[in-house]
């Protein structure tokens, strides 16, 4: 059984320690010496550095899935909830009209 590790968000300083602007958000792994850099600058990056940054996207990303997720269950809710008011008005429409004033 595999167990989960639950990331942290991090903070990282690595763009300005660069002296550059660069986020360094798109990293270039090099198979052949192990390196890690950055393919917008070029700049050579730490492994421990980019490892924390895609542990930070990853763990972005599983916030905003559930936060989809939440919000998927509240419009299926509503669309519901909707239907629910159409048939409703849709049966009305077909019902044969009644006559109050009928003897
Ligand atoms: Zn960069």
């Amino acid at each position: 059984m595999s167990t989960i590790l639950p990331f942290t968000r991090l903070s990282t300083n690595d763009a300005r320690s660069h002296g550059n602007d660069c986020a360094h958000r798109h990293i270039r792994l090099a198979k052949h010496g192990g390196t890690v850099s950055c393919s917008d600058c070029g700049a050579a990056l730490a492994p421990f550095s980019a490892l924390s940054m895609l542990a930070e996207q990853y763990g972005l990303a599983l916030s905003q899935i559930e936060h989809l997720k939440n919000r998927l269950a509240l419009a299926d809710a509503r669309i519901l909830e909707l239907s629910k008011t159409l048939d409703a008005i849709d049966n009305l429409k077909r019902a044969p009209k009644q006559r109050s004033t009928e003897t």
